[in-house]
């Protein structure tokens, strides 16, 4: 299978681990084109990891969108049956496109494709081209049968679930965890974080989102968290080619073709579902502070941190009090 470069990590762990025993601490590179890091501080078992990563990469099989043989390469026009669960987040993803308008769309693939971010293949397609790959983009002409068939309404059409396969993933991890025992853990899928329990002792999760113009280890905030919670960034800077001085970006925009432009370099999304988080981060990116913020109020028990292009920082108001700026290079858009 073809793979992309691992994407940064976009958000990091600032908890130290007071565990009797020091946590424990695995790594995988590889699923989900990404690297992984379970750490388990209280509860469970070596083994928890293990079956974790093995459902990385069960994950991985099926639902990625480069390898045609995957369960997802494999839908199109014809009706094809899948697992319970591609169906399920098949099902989740077509709703998210409801909820959004449009701007998160599964269907991106065609128009994905002609960029080719990440691929080593990218390229500026022509408008004629990307109108005509348009042509293939609806979340609505996916059917769906009640029975685990899958079937796109036109010849052309494809799917790519990259914009929420770490977040489902990273609930599924939870899962596994909880089963096994354990009470406090973070789940790392590439910056896709999911904080299980509590930090041992009791005290809250802080995370710092990383400063979409740093490198991987600049933060620009902290935020601290409670139990349970889903830590999703998505941003111009974790895939991106350049041509002619300009540089071109991963998260496509479903009216236009093209990388989204809406002056932001990044959205990161708090809330208690990692699925939800990770496609409601690529849609906040599309839709642009304004329209992001409405959509969260609207949905509920989410939030949201927004970085505009100019460095200006808003945050949702419930994370008023939580909310640390640390970098005096950006400053909160509404003080
Ligand atoms: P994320 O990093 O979670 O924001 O997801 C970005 C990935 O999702 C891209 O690499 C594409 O594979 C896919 N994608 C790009 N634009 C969209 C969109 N508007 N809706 C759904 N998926 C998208
Ligand atoms: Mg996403």
């Amino acid at each position: 299978m073809r793979r992309v470069l691992p994407a940064v990590l976009a958000v990091m762990m600032l908890s130290s681990a007071c565990a009797a025993h020091g946590p424990v601490s695995k790594t995988i590179e590889g699923p989900l084109d990404t690297v992984s890091v379970v750490t388990i501080y209280s509860g469970g078992s070596e083994k928890a990891i293990a079956d974790v990563f093995d459902m990385l990469e069960d994950v991985d099989a099926r639902m990625t969108a480069v390898d045609p043989a995957s369960e997802l390469g494999d839908i199109g026009f014809d009706r094809r049956e899948v697992s319970r669960d591609t169906y399920e987040l098949i099902e989740r993803a077509v709703a998210f496109g409801r909820d959004t308008n449009g701007a998160f769309d599964i269907t991106i693939r065609p128009v994905t494709e002609l960029w080719g971010i990440g691929t080593g293949n990218e390229r500026v397609p022509a408008r004629e081209e990307i109108d005509e790959a348009l042509a293939y983009v609806n979340y609505r002409d996916i059917e769906l049968d009640g029975a685990n068939g899958v079937k796109l309404a036109r010849e052309g059409m494809k799917l790519d679930l990259g914009a929420v396969a770490k977040g489902y993933a990273a609930d599924k991890a939870a899962e596994i965890l909880r089963a096994a025992g354990v009470k406090s853990a973070i789940i790392d899928l590439g910056g896709n974080i999911y904080f299980l329990g509590v930090k041992s002792g009791g005290a809250p999760w802080r995370v710092g989102v990383r400063n979409p113009e740093a490198g991987e280890n600049g933060f620009f905030c902290t935020v601290e968290l409670g139990a349970d919670t889903a830590v999703v960034t998505s941003g111009a800077y974790e895939r991106f080619f350049e041509s002619g001085g300009v540089k071109y970006h991963h998260i496509i925009d479903p009216a236009t073709g093209c990388p989204a432009d809406s002056g932001l370099m990044s959205v990161t999304i708090i809330g208690k579902n990692g699925c939800e988080a990770d496609a409601l981060s690529t849609a906040c990116f599309v839709l642009g502070r304004e329209r992001a913020t409405a959509l969260l109020e609207n949905l509920g028990g989410v939030e949201g941190i927004f970085v505009s292009d100019e460095r200006e920082v808003y945050i949702t108001p419930g994370l008023e009090g939580v909310f640390k700026l640390t970098d005096d290079r950006f400053a909160r858009a509404d003080e």
